[in-house]
C-alpha cells in the first residue's frame, strides 16, 4: 500500500497546482486548507487531512476570536418557529421565547442519526451507539468491536481502531469503491513558509478549490465524464493490487459505478481489513442478541461494543422543529413530497427564513465551509434589502421554486448518482437530491440574488 494511485493512474488530467494539491482530485474528505474559512487561513494544519480534534480546535478558536462564541446560547433546542405579524417568533424546549426579523436555519443535513431497523437492538448487553453519538467513556482496547455499515464513517473508524481492538467485525451490506489517497504531514518548513507568506497560503487554498471545482465536482454531475472512468480504474487497481485473498477481494468488489455512492477515500482501509484481527462479514444481519450479532447463516458474532455507522436521516434538516410560515403553512406541508428549496436557500411562503446547507445544495462532494460562505453572502444581500427598508418580507416565489425544482430533477438524471445504486443522495422517489450542476454554476448563482424570483412585500 502507500501508493498514490490517483497520480499513478493518470487520473490527474487537471493542471498541476502546488505540490500539496497535485493528485487531489477527490476529497477524503476535504483537505484542511479548503475546510477552513477563506478569511481565516490556518498555516498550522498538521496534515493534508487533519484529524478531527484539530479541526474542532480551529473552528472553536475562530468563533472565540470573532466574538461569535459569546453570542451563542448553548444547549438550547428550538422547538417552534412561527411567522406572526411580520416577525419570527421562536420558542425553545426550556420555554424561552425570542423574536427575530430574519431567521437563518444553519442546521445542515448530516446530523439526525439513522438507526437501522434491526431486530433486537435493545437486547445487546454490551455498549452500542451510533457513530455520531460516540460514547468516549467506552474503552475499545482489547475488546471485540462490531461496526455496521461501510460508508465513509465506518471506513474511517475501521482504519482508526483496528490496531487497538482485540477483534473487529465489519458488517457490510454493500461493497464500496475505495480510492487511495495519501495523507502527508506538512513539514515545519512548509508551515513556517505559510506563516511568513500568507499569499502562498491563499494561493494554495485557491488552487485546491480550483482542482475540486474543475475535477471531481464537475465529474459527478456528468456520468459520462472521462475522469469518472479514470477514478473507477484507479479504484479497481487499488482493489486488485492491494487485497491479496481472492475471496475477500470479490466480497469487496462493488457491482455499481465508482462515485455513484459517496466515494470512499482511504489509503489504509484495505490494509486494515486484512489485519489478522479483522473480519469482513457479508452475510446479512438476522438480529442482534444480548451477546452479539446473529447473521442469517445462524452464526453468532460475539461482541463487546457495537458501532452503528448507519448514516443519517437526510430529509430532516431543521425538523422536528415546528416551522410555520405565512397563512399558517407548516414546513411539513411544504415538504410533504420531500424537502426542496429555491437554490437550496429559500422556501415559498416562509418569508425571511433562509437556510445554509439546506436541501438540493452541493453537499457531499465539496467543502461545506465554502458552500456556507457563498450562501451566507447571498442571504446577507437579501437581509440588507430588508434592513434598508426596501421591503419587509422576502421569500422565493412558487413559480421560481417550481422552475428550479423541475430543472434540478432533469439535471439529476445525468449525474453519476443516478447510475444505478442506493445511496443517501437519493430521495424517496430515487431522484438525487444534491446540487446536480457544477460548483462554478453554484458560485455564479450565489453571486447576486435574482430579485424577480422572490415575492417581496
Ligand atoms: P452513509 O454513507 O449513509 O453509510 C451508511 C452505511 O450504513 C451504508 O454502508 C449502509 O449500507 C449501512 N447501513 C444502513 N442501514 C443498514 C442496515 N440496516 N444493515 C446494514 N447496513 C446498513 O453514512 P456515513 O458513512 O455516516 O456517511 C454519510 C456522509 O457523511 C458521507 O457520505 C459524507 O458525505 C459524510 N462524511 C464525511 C466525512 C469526512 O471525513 N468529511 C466522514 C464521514 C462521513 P448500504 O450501502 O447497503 O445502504
Amino acid at each position: 500500500m502507500g501508493r498514490d494511485v490517483a497520480r499513478e493512474s493518470g487520473v490527474g488530467v487537471l493542471p498541476p497546482g502546488p505540490s500539496q494539491a497535485v493528485g487531489l482530485l477527490v476529497d477524503r474528505d476535504v483537505p484542511s486548507h479548503l475546510y477552513s474559512y477563506s478569511f481565516e487561513p490556518n498555516p498550522d494544519w498538521s496534515h493534508r487531512f487533519s484529524p478531527g480534534a484539530e479541526i474542532q480546535a480551529y473552528f472553536e478558536d475562530v468563533a472565540r476570536r470573532h466574538g461569535v462564541a459569546e453570542r451563542i446560547r448553548f444547549g438550547q433546542e428550538v422547538t417552534r418557529c412561527a411567522f406572526e405579524d411580520g416577525r419570527w417568533r421562536i420558542e425553545t424546549a426550556d420555554g424561552a421565547t425570542d423574536v427575530g426579523d430574519v431567521v437563518i436555519a444553519a442546521t445542515g443535513v448530516l446530523h439526525h442519526p439513522s438507526l437501522p431497523a434491526i431486530a433486537g437492538l435493545d437486547d445487546f448487553q454490551g455498549a452500542a451507539f451510533h457513530s455520531a453519538r460516540w460514547d468516549h467513556d467506552v474503552p475499545l482496547a482489547g475488546r471485540r468491536l462490531g461496526i455496521v455499515g461501510t460508508g465513509s464513517t465506518a471506513i474511517q473508524i475501521v482504519s482508526a481502531v483496528v490496531d487497538e481492538v482485540a477483534e473487529l467485525s465489519l458488517f457490510q451490506r454493500t461493497a464500496q469503491w475505495v480510492m487511495p489517497q495519501e495523507n502527508p504531514a506538512y513539514t515545519d518548513a512548509e508551515r513556517a513558509e505559510f506563516r511568513e507568506h500568507p499569499e502562498i497560503l491563499k494561493e494554495l487554498r485557491e488552487n485546491i478549490s480550483r482542482l475540486f471545482a474543475d475535477g471531481f465536482s464537475k465529474a459527478v454531475v456528468d456520468a459520462d465524464s472521462p475522469l469518472l472512468q479514470a477514478i473507477q480504474d484507479a479504484c479497481r487497481a487499488n482493489l486488485e493490487e492491494n487485497v491479496r485473498n481472492p475471496e475477500l477481494r470479490e466480497k469487496l468488489r462493488p457491482d455499481y459505478r465508482a462515485a455513484c455512492k459517496r466515494l470512499i477515500i482511504s489509503a489504509d482501509f484495505y490494509d486494515a481489513i486484512q489485519r489478522p484481527n479483522a473480519r469482513l462479514v457479508t452475510e446479512g444481519i438476522e438480529r442482534i442478541e444480548k451477546s452479539g450479532v446473529r447473521t442469517r447463516d445462524g452464526h453468532l458474532h460475539e461482541l463487546d461494543v457495537l458501532v452503528l455507522a448507519t448514516g443519517f436521516r437526510v430529509d430532516r434538516f431543521m425538523r422536528p422543529m415546528e416551522v410555520i410560515g405565512r397563512h399558517g403553512t407548516t414546513l411539513e406541508q411544504a415538504w410533504q413530497d420531500g424537502p426542496t428549496a429555491y437554490l437550496s436557500i429559500s422556501i415559498p411562503d416562509f418569508p425571511n427564513l433562509f437556510m445554509l446547507n439546506g436541501p438540493n445544495g452541493p453537499v457531499g462532494n465539496f467543502s461545506l465551509i465554502d458552500v456556507a460562505e457563498l450562501q451566507l453572502a447571498y442571504v446577507l444581500q437579501l437581509v440588507e434589502r430588508i434592513r434598508a427598508g426596501t421591503c419587509r418580507e422576502l421569500s422565493a416565489s412558487h413559480e421560481a421554486t417550481d422552475r428550479f425544482d423541475a430543472d434540478r430533477r432533469e439535471a439529476a438524471k445525468h449525474t453519476i448518482w443516478s447510475s444505478g445504486c442506493q445511496s443517501w443522495y437519493l430521495d424517496a422517489h430515487g431522484v438525487p437530491m444534491a446540487w446536480p450542476w457544477t460548483f462554478d454554476r453554484f458560485r455564479e448563482e450565489m453571486r447576486q440574488p435574482r430579485l424577480a424570483d422572490f415575492d417581496a412585500v
